[in-house]
């Protein structure tokens, strides 16, 4: 590992004064960088594929708390910790898919350092992007996207550019963007608030950038609006295999029924399909206001998926056309899933088990 600058921050003002205005934009891997966690920075800097001059060390902050809004919603901690944020009793009861997307996430032991903030920026898992051997745009831009005819079984298919085809690998995102939430920020310019769509961006032609945040901002909350789904919510995930891994798909579905019993109010956000988590209003507007029946939940599938495009070499074992209609039917089964309450697939939502796994 190369050398750099460790500086802790006791307090929000210290860590932005220690950051500093002058930090490089945020595709680039020289920058400074705020450490939370270190479970994805850590491992980014022992590959030698980010190596940051500065680590400003936030794990400090007074950002750990999960407290009601008087909007009825609830404000998350950035440094909250993925594992005390799942189980905390008002996430549980009011917003059951986003516990179970983070239940669904890495092993105990990762989501116990994790935090909030920094799930949000952890970067792809793109084979070459962790291999700095070889070229990748998203770490060193311009150089060339050898995924596209090559190793792309886990990478996106809607959202794609010449440039990148990587997907965004967290699970928690997936249950954000679902549910609306906002992210707050600041800098030594002020405070933001940056709505979930927005936070995240598409590769384009500067897949270096994951986000549209500047690298001098520093996440303090994510807010969850009063909406949380509890009665019909799913979060379904789709991986290689039982033990911990990343999504190959994964479909966040939620809706709620009027007296009538047609859906209101309905969402529909995927993982490890796109550069971003993936929310499709149209495909939406095509659930709302319909009985929830598992013809409307395959036409809502199929003009999410209309776009969708394969990559890697064809037929090779790199290639991703399976995605398309294992996504197809993600969807289906998620909406099917919620219409009937039942939460997740991975089935580690049991408090008794997380309790023991904490001891
Ligand atoms: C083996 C393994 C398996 C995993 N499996 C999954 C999985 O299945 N699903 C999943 O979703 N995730 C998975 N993860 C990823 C894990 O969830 C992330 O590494 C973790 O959430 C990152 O949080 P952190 O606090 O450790 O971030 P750090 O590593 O500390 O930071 C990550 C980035 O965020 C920035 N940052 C951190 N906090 C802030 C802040 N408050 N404001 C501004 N910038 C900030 C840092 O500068 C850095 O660039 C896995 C990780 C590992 C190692
Ligand atoms: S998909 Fe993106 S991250 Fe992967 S090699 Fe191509 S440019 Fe790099």
């Amino acid at each position: 590992m190369r050398a750099f600058e460790y500086t802790p921050a006791a307090d929000v003002a210290a860590a932005l004064a220690a950051i500093g205005p002058g930090a490089l934009p945020l595709g680039s891997s020289h920058s400074a960088r705020f450490i939370a966690g270190g479970t994805n920075l850590i491992d980014l800097m022992k590959e030698d594929v980010m190596q940051p001059a500065r680590l400003v060390d936030i794990t400090r902050l007074p950002l750990t708390a999960i407290e009601e809004t008087p909007e009825g919603g609830l404000l998350l901690g950035a440094l909250a910790r993925n594992a005390d944020t799942a189980k905390h009793p008002l996430v549980r009861e009011r917003y059951p898919l986003l516990s179970a997307a983070m239940l669904a996430a890495a092993s105990p032991q990762l989501r116990n350092m994790a935090t909030n903030g920094g799930n949000l920026l952890q970067r792809t898992r793109c084979y070459y992007f962790y291999d700095a051997g070889v070229p990748c745009n998203k770490r060193a831009p311009g150089s060339g996207c050898p995924a596209k005819a090559g190793l792309a079984r886990q990478l996106a298919i809607l959202g794609t550019s010449e440039s990148c085809i990587a997907t965004h690998p967290s699970d928690m995102c997936v249950a954000l963007a679902a549910l609306d939430a906002t992210v707050h920020v600041q800098s030594a310019r002020g405070a933001r608030a940056i709505p979930f769509a927005d936070f995240h961006r598409l590769p384009g032609d500067e897949p270096q950038r994951d986000s549209t945040l500047e690298a001098d901002e520093l996440i303090t909350h994510i807010e969850l609006p009063a909406r949380g789904y509890a009665q019909h919510s799913t979060y379904l995930k789709i991986r290689e295999r039982a033990s911990y891994a990343f999504a190959l798909v994964s479909v966040a579905a939620a809706f709620e029924l009027d007296e009538a019993g047609r859906m209101r109010h309905a969402r529909l956000a995927l993982g490890g399909v796109a550069h971003k988590p993936w929310r499709d209003l149209e495909a939406e507007s095509l659930l709302e206001g319909q009985a929830p029946e598992t013809q409307i939940f395959e036409r809502a599938a199929d003009a999410l998926l209309a776009p969708a495009r394969a990559w890697g070499s064809e037929n090779g074992p790199g290639y991703n056309g399976f995605k398309i209609p294992l996504a197809r039917r993600a969807i289906v089964r998620a909406l099917e899933m919620a219409r009937a309450g039942e939460l997740t697939n991975t089935g580690e939502l049991a408090a008794d088990i997380f309790q023991e796994q904490r001891a």
